[in-house]
């Protein structure tokens, strides 16, 4: 039975889960995992080393492990999940789009980031969405699957390999910045494909991956974690008793109902109110500023007054406004804001005394801005 505040999907009939992996399994599974095919225990922690702390998963890396144990531990816990189709690079290199096919041929995206002063990986947590968002290019193919914890921590683990390896350019080497070389990974927004709180366990689980301790995980901060949703009522507030100090981002673009429902459609089941409401209890509960998403869609959603409402709604909560000019998908009649409109939004929220800032919009020219992800492949 599904927990309250989690969506099922029914897969389609012969559908093949992903292969098990580590990164599925807490380190007291990875030891009976182990254990099961007849190998010491304390192999476990070997390749979590191995995988979390040198982004190593080839069997020949392994040299504190017997060659004839390799391949079977590998068979065990590291199967290969996913290869990469190809990168897509622009800004000079510090934008990387990674295009992966998973085992049952799946396509999924995933998006690097390199800032001078921080490196933002933007990651898939559902291959296609079932939100249904009419502006959003992902939306428009509907769902194909959830994904399993292990392949959403992959797209991680990989991009800090290629940080870690020089692989993705540093931007302009002012005075703070990293210049080139190698990187680390700062932050990682759930603002892929998907809808993260909609395939509930398995991003808890991959939360989980990425901030438990070296070797057991990827040592990363939950603080630099932004988990962005529609706003699935029953979950958030599921989420908010994780006692996660991750960010909760949530994708309003619309203070009324009445437009709401129909740019993002989830809220005909949980309206504005509601949805805020629950990012407040998570704010609270979580010590961190709630964010608002907010797409400004030319005279759609972007008028003063609807900028004048949403500062009412807000006014003296813990949040900040995120503005992101639309990126209008293909064959999408909409499209991003006047200039004059845009400025004139901010000042009649700001006027609120509610922060608020426009979203830069990187990766534009490799469809990998915010709401592009759409494998064209398929
Ligand atoms: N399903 C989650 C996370 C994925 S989308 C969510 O909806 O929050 C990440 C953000 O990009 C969301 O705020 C989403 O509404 C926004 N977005 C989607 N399509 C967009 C587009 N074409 N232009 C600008 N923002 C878009």
């Amino acid at each position: 039975m599904p927990k309250p505040g989690e969506l099922t999907f029914v897969a389609p009939r012969g559908a093949k889960k992903p292969p098990r992996h580590l990164a599925d399994l807490t380190p007291a599974e990875r030891k009976e995992a182990v254990a099961a095919i007849g190998e010491k225990p304390f192999r476990a922690k070997q390749l979590s080393q191995h995988y979390f702390a040198r982004y190593a998963h080839e069997p020949e890396q392994w040299t504190d492990i017997p060659a004839g144990s390799r391949a079977r531990l590998q068979e065990a816990l590291l199967p290969e999940l996913m290869t990469v189709v190809r990168h897509l690079s622009t800004d000079q290199g510090t934008t990387r789009k990674t295009l992966w096919r998973l085992f049952d041929g799946t396509l999924v995206e995933s998006v690097l980031m390199r800032y001078p002063d921080r490196v933002t990986m933007c990651i898939s947590s559902q291959a296609g969405c079932g939100m249904n968002c009419p502006f959003c290019a992902t939306g428009q193919a509907g769902l194909d699957r959830n994904l399993s914890t292990a392949e959403i921590v992959h797209q991680i683990v990989d991009g800090m390999r290629a940080l870690r390896d020089g692989e993705v350019p540093g931007g302009t080497s002012q005075a703070g910045g990293s210049g080139g070389g190698p990187a680390r990974l700062s932050n990682i927004v759930f603002m892929g494909m998907g809808e993260p709180l909609a395939n509930y366990n398995r991003v808890v689980g991959a939360i989980r991956r990425l901030t438990d301790p070296e070797p057991d995980g990827l040592g990363l901060s939950q603080r630099g974690i932004t988990v962005s949703t529609v706003g699935l009522v029953p979950a958030i507030h599921r989420f908010a008793d994780e006692g996660f100090k991750c960010r909760l981002a949530i994708s309003l673009h619309a203070p009324d109902d009445e437009l709401r429902d129909t740019l993002v459609p989830v809220n005909t089941r949980w309206k504005v109110r509601e949805v805020l409401d629950a990012g407040f209890e998570y704010a609270a509960k979580s010590g961190r500023r709630l964010s608002i998403e907010y797409a400004l869609i030319r005279d759609i959603n972007d008028q003063a007054w609807r900028g004048d409402r949403l500062g009412r709604l807000l006014k003296g909560k813990p949040v900040h406004v995120n503005l992101i000019p639309l990126n209008p998908t293909p064959g999408s009649k909409w499209t991003a804001s006047r200039p004059e409109d845009e400025k004139a939004f901010v000042e009649a929220i700001a006027a609120h005394g509610v922060p608020v800032t426009i979203r830069d919009t990187r990766g534009q020219e490799i469809d990998g801005a915010c709401g592009q992800l759409a494998a064209s492949e398929r």
